[in-house]
């Protein structure tokens, strides 16, 4: 079970027991979480230990004081939107450290030695939403550990919206990441922080699928444009603002290869349509250095990248023979599926397809300075691979 799956179990059991008993009733957190208590400014805060992100907490600069009855070596903590720097304090006389410089929403931070209570401190207006503790060197599989974005990614992935990772791009993260161990960076057009559970839904499927570095979340909303029309998009999001992200995305992850959306938006959505045609300018322009000369980055030469459902030169992944061993043998068909279920908001409406018009295995390979495919079963056939720095040399 997904940890989002087991959360939204949790919230459910738990409202229905409020509503029998009619007293407040504690959700319970995944077992390997330890009992604790949760307090802001003095004041108990169960909302934070209740297994539910949609309980918060706004931090008016007070102290969030966490005890735990057997100490904890480490605590996994789930934030509304990353909250900037806070500080966390472990009783013993522990030094404080310092967290939050990456932005990650869902952070795991250890303490130097075991404690049984600490203080975390965090900017005014932060707002959060679980508190975990937990025991050991080594934390649960639901317990995600993000590590910083790529510094150099072998595939830059661009959904548009939390969700078309998994709906129109299938296997890939999956098959790339979790099983191959190849450093993939995804980078979302769009943020969804109007709808604060999206985020949370975005990170639970993209771990669920194996990225291990935190994704992008650009600072353009999910505004309204007309979905059926690329006009519409570009009047809301700016064509020469998309190119120029994307430009500095390719020159900042150096990617060998890149994966995007079907030109034709996936069903006519004027944001992925959008996404799709200024990434074709996007991978000629980050390779000129003349061009965006006032980016802090080198310029950057993409070997391939490839459109979903693009016409020419097609390549089928065959995500559902895939077995993937490091998720137990499931396909990367499946664990696209998986990774997708834990959109719960969007589940309604879409599904990962594997035929029809929106079948998540067709690609077209819509740039190369490779060459054509020839064997057409790996979106890294034929790309050449830059040689590994020379080691300074030591002095003798
Ligand atoms: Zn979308």
């Amino acid at each position: 079970m997904s940890l989002s799956v087991f959360l939204r179990r949790a919230a459910v059991c738990a409202a229905a027991l409020a509503l029998l008993l009619a007293a407040p009733v504690r959700a319970a957190q995944p077992e390997e979480a330890l009992p604790l208590t949760v307090s802001v400014g003095g004041q108990a805060a169960s909302s934070l230990t209740d297994g539910s992100r949609s309980t918060k907490v706004t931090l008016s600069g007070n102290t969030v004081t966490v005890t735990a009855e057997t100490p904890f070596d480490a605590l996994y903590v789930i934030w509304d939107q990353p909250p900037g720097e806070w500080i966390l304090t472990p009783d013993g006389g522990q030094p404080a450290s310092t967290w939050g410089r990456q932005g990650f929403l869902h952070e795991y931070v250890t303490l130097p030695r075991a404690a049984s209570s600490a203080t975390i401190e965090a900017p005014q207006g932060a707002i959060l939403c679980e508190v975990y503790a937990l025991t050991g060197d080594t934390p649960p599989a639901w317990v995600q550990v993000w590590q910083p974005p790529c510094e150099d990614a072998d595939l830059l992935v661009l959904p548009t919206h939390a969700d078309d990772e998994h709906l129109w791009f299938g296997g890939t993260m999956p098959y790339y990441a979790g099983e191959k161990g190849m450093a993939v960076q995804v980078a979302y057009m769009t943020n969804h922080w109007g709808e604060p559970y999206r985020p949370h839904e975005l990170l639970d499927g993209l771990w669920t699928v194996g990225v291990k570095n935190y994704p992008v979340i650009s600072e353009f909303p999910d505004l309204y444009a007309s979905k059926a029309s690329l006009e519409s998009a570009i009047q809301v999001y700016g064509e020469d603002t998309i190119t120029a992200w994307q430009v500095e995305l390719l020159r900042r992850f150096k990617p060998e290869v890149v994966v995007a959306h079907d030109i034709n938006g996936e069903y006519g959505h004027g944001a992925h349509r959008l996404n799709a045609k200024t990434l074709l300018a996007a991978l000629p322009a980050a390779a000129d250095p003349a061009q965006y000369t006032d980016l802090p980055y080198e310029p950057w030469e993409v070997q391939k990248a490839y459109l979903h459902l693009w016409p020419e030169n097609t390549i089928t992944m065959e995500w559902g023979q895939m077995p993937l061993e490091a998720f137990g043998g499931r396909t990367a068909l499946e664990m696209a599926a998986e990774g997708f279920a834990c959109h719960a908001s969007q589940t309604a409406w879409f599904s990962v397809k594997d035929s029809g018009k929106n079948d998540c295995r067709q690609f077209g390979l819509a740039y190369t300075t490779v060459g054509p495919d020839t064997a057409k079963n790996d979106f890294f056939e034929n790309v050449v691979w830059p040689p590994e720095p020379t080691p300074e040399p030591t002095p003798a």
